[in-house]
């Protein structure tokens, strides 16, 4: 299972077509930062095209005009599809994105877990009876925005797609998804689905391009009533102020610089390896990383030996190969996280190991970092680095940790490791997070609502109330008339 399809199309109006323009992206392994396919590069012709034919399908009323049942067993369909694909999206995920093989292999079925978990609530979201009193009736309806545009990050590209899609489609939105053009095949792989499960032509259309001109192109475009978007803060700045200009709502999904915090009571051997799955899975590269982690001073020289111990077994490599650490997505990236430990050095942070990037070999690999002697103000204990560097700070009182977890301008997800259900709950209260985990980092699933606060954005994915952030109440108020 090593071959990969080496041109892949925009999906617009319900067709598989070339950029506008005949232009093309390269994509490249970050393993070994070779090309491996091409995809056509979506511009501002493609953006009307798809947004267009999404305005279209939503008018023609081709997911409106379903039953809400039958919305249900169209998702349901999706996520069959998607099982399908299970092996063509795992070699997607891991030569595209770098992806670590098991990892990749559990993204088709995640993403069809969203449609069947929306796909059984598109007939549950119900409206409300108001009572008026004598002489009216009143209720209210969830109705669907329109056209929902949706730009999608590298990281993780047909999980978030389907995320969000699943909402959209569930609440009866018409969709254009922007997919990253670092890491696009993935969410080829979910139109392929839509496709062949029968979604309406125009329904869903997938389109890459770059962001400063497809995806700053669909923000923008008069044709679009919604927009979500997952990435960086920078990113989403530039996107609220396009939306602002025609009053676009929008969810906003952004960066963080999440800490778990360890009491002296925690069990260890848990807070050690649930800091590595939260650290290092997906190198790093992961919105609700557990990039700082505040240890009490009784026992932060041995915390930090097991995870010092616990980094240096990791295998790097390819992920094709199901390393333990696998490759970032760029060069660029692999600058910018060295560049970001060089600079925490220099400030006076310790590497207690790694710091630097891997040597003598292709690709994009950093190698796993623990930083000690971490000061809340470092530059490093304050912003995102996106890479598997750890920051490690200790603590005396719960007071200080809360206040250090909570000092950064993100408020994405928290952790607590302690056996004192009290002291979790009243930790858990106080921490400035849309989803604090507890004693285990990424506890949790697509039942639960996920989402940021302060500058990690805000609205909700995941859960219930994501449905809420794609549609809009309406409200019927009736003066009944006419004979008794
Ligand atoms: P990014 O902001 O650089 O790009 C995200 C997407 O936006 C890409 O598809 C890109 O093409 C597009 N884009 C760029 N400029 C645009 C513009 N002006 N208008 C419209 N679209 C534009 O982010 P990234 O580097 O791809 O992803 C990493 C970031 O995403 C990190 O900050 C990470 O924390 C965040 N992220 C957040 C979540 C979450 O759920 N909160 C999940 C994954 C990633």
């Amino acid at each position: 299972m090593t071959e990969i399809r080496t041109y892949w199309q925009n999906f617009i109006g319900g067709k598989w077509v070339d950029g506008a323009r005949g232009r093309r992206i390269a994509v490249e392994n970050p393993a070994t930062a070779e090309p491996i396919a091409e995809i056509a590069r979506a511009e501002v012709e493609d953006v009307d095209r798809a947004v267009a034919a999404a305005r279209r399908s939503f008018e023609a009323g081709a997911l409106t005009g379903l039953r809400p049942a039958e919305r249900a067993a169209l998702m349901f369909r999706i996520a069959a599809e998607l099982e399908r694909l299970t092996e063509e999206v795992a070699l997607a995920e891991c030569l595209d994105n770098g992806k670590r093989l098991s990892d990749a292999r559990a993204q088709a079925p995640e993403a069809a877990r969203y449609f069947t978990y929306y796909g059984g609530l598109a007939d549950k979201l119900e409206g409300r009876m108001i009572p008026l009193g004598d002489g009216y009736v009143d209720y209210t309806i969830p109705a669907p925005y329109g056209v929902s545009a949706q730009v999608v990050p590298w990281n993780y590209p047909i999980s978030l797609a389907a995320r969000s899609l699943s909402c959209a489609l569930a609440t009866g939105n018409s969709v254009v998804i922007k997919s990253p053009e670092l890491s696009p095949l993935s969410v080829c792989l979910l139109a392929e689905a839509c496709e062949r499960a029968g979604v309406p032509d125009g329904a869903v259309n997938v389109i890459c391009g770059y962001g400063s001109d497809a995806g700053a192109a669909l923000v923008a475009h008069p044709g679009v009533d919604h927009i979500v978007f997952t990435g960086s803060v920078a990113t989403g700045r530039a996107i609220l102020h396009a939306a602002a200009e025609r009053i676009v709502p929008c969810v906003m999904e952004l960066g963080g610089k999440s800490a778990g915090i360890v009491y002296p009571d925690a069990d260890l051997d848990r807070a050690v390896a649930s800091t590595a799955v939260g650290i290092y899975s997906n190198a790093g590269q992961i919105c609700s990383a557990a990039s700082r982690l505040l240890v009490h001073r009784s026992i932060h020289d041995e915390v930090v030996d097991r995870l010092v111990a616990q980094a240096k077994g990791l295998r790097i490599g390819p992920g094709i190969e199901d390393s333990d650490l696998t490759p970032l997505i760029s060069a660029r990236q692999l600058d910018r996280v060295e560049g970001y430990c060089l600079a925490g050095a220099q400030a006076g942070a310790v590497a207690a190991t790694g710091g630097r990037r891997v040597p003598d070999r292709p690709g994009h690999f950093m190698q796993p970092t623990i930083f000690t002697g971490v000061t809340p103000d470092m530059t490093i204990a304050r912003e995102e680095i996106f890479g598997p560097v750890l920051c490690v700070l200790p603590f005396d009182e719960p007071d200080e940790a809360i206040a250090i977890a909570n000092g950064t301008d993100y408020g994405l997800v928290a952790g607590v490791y302690t056996r004192d259900l009290t002291l979790a709950h009243r930790t858990a209260e106080r921490l400035v997070a849309g989803q604090v985990f507890v004693n285990e980092w990424f506890a949790g699933g697509v039942e639960t609502p996920f989402g940021g606060t302060k500058r990690s954005g805000y609205g909700r994915e995941k859960g219930q109330e994501a449905l809420l952030n794609y549609v809009q109440t309406k409200n019927v108020a009736i003066r009944l008339t006419g004979a008794a």
